[in-house]
């Protein structure tokens, strides 16, 4: 009872002050505030939502069978676009905020909108080791599904949201491009439906034209509804070294030295002044020095960037093992750098400690 009163307490006081200096001001000066209490609680509802959803049809293997129907129905719609004369273009249904970019597309609004409801992954075929995916899947579903059987995708692009449309047809890098290059070179095949409605298949073979002109096409030359994607096998940890290096050209030949070696797997610079940085780079491993471990995707931990920052601030060099998907991951839960213009506060322990009570809050109720 004393709880819920205090509770009380504070959500009227918390109002007068909204309403003292308005909710404009509140929404744009105070940002964390509507991040926390609305959209965290939102997004955790749709990603277990997203997954859930996700698993569930790849275990009862539904999405293969229900496939050929959806693109059927995109087929429809482009063909019924053609029919009443094509008089405006035609651009993807989904909506600008749920995409990665910040940008919100005024074009949705004008073109007509072509709802491409494609977003599971197909077929994990690993004799051809080649895994076929709907263009709305995104990096932490497939992380998700390959890393658990054992196989990854040799260019995995890190923050979980980023799909397969958007990476083929923008475009996609990570880690280990200085390996495998650009998102669009691990890619084998694609499946687009036309202007014309017709479903097309291009590869290295096959419409070959087409298949070097998909990538960076941003969905002109027609939609994808497939693509089948290299993968790679996994192991359960990344060795991961840390170096800070000082001095501009300093940190420019040590990146390149670290790229030139295709003994590394991943290579990645931080950059925290004009003249200080932090190169890393790693390896994947079957086994981890147990006093070395570090599970930085887990909440409480720091954010990577700040962790990675550390190395800088002690001027020490160090090695960590990394559980593969938490690597994959480690900027998601900061977006990079971006999260800290939203959550100013001192540290970040201040707004893990909110982010603590918020979860106990919810579980109370
Ligand atoms: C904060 C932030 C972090 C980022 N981090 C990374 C990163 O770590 N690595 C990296 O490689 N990139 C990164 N990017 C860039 C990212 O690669 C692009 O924004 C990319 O396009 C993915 O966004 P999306 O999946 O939301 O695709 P969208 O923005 O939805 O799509 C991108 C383009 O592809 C077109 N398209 C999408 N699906 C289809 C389809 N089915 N048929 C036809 N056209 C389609 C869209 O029309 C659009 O032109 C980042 C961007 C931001 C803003």
């Amino acid at each position: 009872m004393d709880l819920l009163l205090c509770l009380g307490a504070l959500a009227v006081v918390f109002l007068l002050w909204i309403k003292c200096k308005g909710v404009e001001y509140v929404i744009v000066h105070q940002r964390w505030i509507f991040v926390c209490l609305f959209l965290l609680p939102l997004s955790v509802l749709y990603d277990v939502y997203y997954y859930v959803r996700a698993w569930l049809i790849f275990k009862l293997c539904s999405a293969p069978k229900l496939h050929d129907q959806r693109v059927r129905d995109i087929q429809r719609q482009v063909r019924e676009w053609r029919n009443n004369g094509g008089k405006t273009y035609m651009c993807t249904g989904r909506p600008g905020w749920l995409t990665v970019s910040l940008r919100v597309g005024k074009y949705k609004k004008t073109h007509k909108n072509i709802m491409i409801n494609l977003m599971d992954i197909l077929e994990v075929d690993t004799s051809r080791q080649v895994v076929r995916v709907e263009p709305l899947a995104n990096m932490g579903q497939v992380t998700a599904l390959l890393n658990s059987i054992g196989w990854t995708l040799p260019v995995l692009p890190e923050l979980d949201d980023l799909t397969v449309g958007g990476l083929v047809m923008g475009t996609g890098i990570e880690s280990s491009s200085h390996i495998y290059g650009l998102f669009q070179h691990i890619c084998v095949a694609f499946e687009l439906v036309l202007a014309d409605g017709s479903l097309v298949r291009c590869s290295e073979e096959e419409n070959s034209d087409l298949f070097h002109a998909v990538p960076w096409s941003c969905g002109t030359l027609g939609f994808l509804v497939a693509a089948e994607i290299k993968i790679v096998p996994a192991k359960p940890w990344v060795k991961l070294h840390y170096e800070p290096v000082r001095g501009l050209e300093n940190i420019c030949s040590h990146f390149h030295e670290a790229s030139k070696n295709k003994q590394n797997t991943f290579v990645e610079g931080i950059q925290y002044t004009l003249d200080t940085a932090v190169i890393m780079t790693g390896t994947m491993t079957d086994y981890a020095e147990p006093d070395k471990i570090n599970r930085i995707g887990l909440h409480f931990k720091p954010w990577f960037f700040k962790h990675v920052e550390s190395y800088l601030k002690r001027d020490v060099g160090g090695t960590e093992y990394i559980p593969l998907r938490h690597y994959y991951h480690r900027h998601t839960r900061s977006i990079f750098w971006e999260l800290q213009v939203i959550f100013h506060f001192k540290n970040i322990y201040t707004f893990l400690l909110l982010l603590d009570l918020l979860i106990l809050f919810l579980r109370i109720f």
